[in-house]
């Protein structure tokens, strides 16, 4: 581990009109760690994320990726390149195949030649194991297959960081192991990671640390296995209770 955080959050505020989402949250990240932030809905996961990639303008605090304060960067695409964002609806084009839903930023944004571009396509579809659906449209796809397809396109990017906002929460049950095994096997990798899940089973054997945010605010974090077993807080402990 290197001594200073891949990402930084200092003091971090937001609020819409007169609610409070974000209410002073701070950590770090740091190169090769997996964080999971857990939480009740509405108490401010999404707006976190999104701050980290600058489509949310926080009011106060700061944001650090390495030595670049992204709540202060002019140049936010430079930044958004660096940070693979992975969500809940895919997000991909509809009209584009598999394959080209990879290829796209890699020629526009990175300004690849197609053909490299292509080869980096295909070898990210097989690290997510989807060799074989390449000219596939997502409409053809499963759940489950589209959203390792809008993960290989965040990889392709070489991103430093990965942001993962719930994004199994849209698929049916049967295929949430697939994209949680992906997922799994990026951090055994050491691909630096945030994610915001409802799986306890992926937060409790995945991460290295779980943070328990509620109403805006950090209520606890810590190692998942003391955790699970010996919450300090009594609203963590009312949390983990209620999903079993
Ligand atoms: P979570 O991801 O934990 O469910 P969100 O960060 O999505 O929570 O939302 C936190 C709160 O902020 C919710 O009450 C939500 O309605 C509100 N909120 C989120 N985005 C906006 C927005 N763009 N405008 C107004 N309110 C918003
Ligand atoms: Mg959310």
């Amino acid at each position: 581990m290197s001594d200073k955080p891949l990402l930084r959050i200092i003091n971090l505020k937001k609020r819409f009109g007169d609610k409070v989402v974000l209410d002073g949250v701070s950590f770090d990240l740091y190169k090769g760690e997996t964080k999971v932030i857990i939480g009740p809905s509405g108490t401010g996961k999404s707006t976190l994320l999104k701050s980290i990639n600058r489509l949310v303008v926080p009011d106060e605090g700061e944001i650090w990726l390495e030595d670049t304060e992204i709540t202060k960067c002019k140049n936010i695409n430079a930044i958004r390149q660096q940070i693979g964002y992975v969500f809940q609806d895919f997000g991909l084009f509809h009209h584009l195949t598999a394959l080209e839903n990879i290829m796209i930023g890699l020629t526009k944004v990175k300004k690849i030649p197609k053909k490299e571009a292509m080869e980096r396509a295909r070898y990210e579809l097989n690290r997510v194991g989807l060799s074989g659906i390449e000219d596939l449209y997502p409409a053809q796809l499963s759940g489950g297959q589209k959203q390792r397809v809008a993960i290989a396109r965040a990889l392709a990017m070489d991103p430093k960081l990965m942001l993962f906002d719930e994004p199994t929460s849209a698929l049916d049950p049967e295929l949430i192991g697939e994209v949680l095994a992906v997922m799994q096997g990026l951090a055994e990798a050491d691909m630096t990671m945030l994610v915001v899940t409802h799986e306890m089973g992926f937060a409790r054997s995945v991460s290295d640390e779980i943070i328990f945010l509620e109403n805006g605010r950090i209520v606890e974090q810590g190692p998942p296995e003391r955790m699970f077993t010996q919450p300090k807080h009594p609203r963590t402990r009312e949390f983990l209770f209620k999903l079993r």
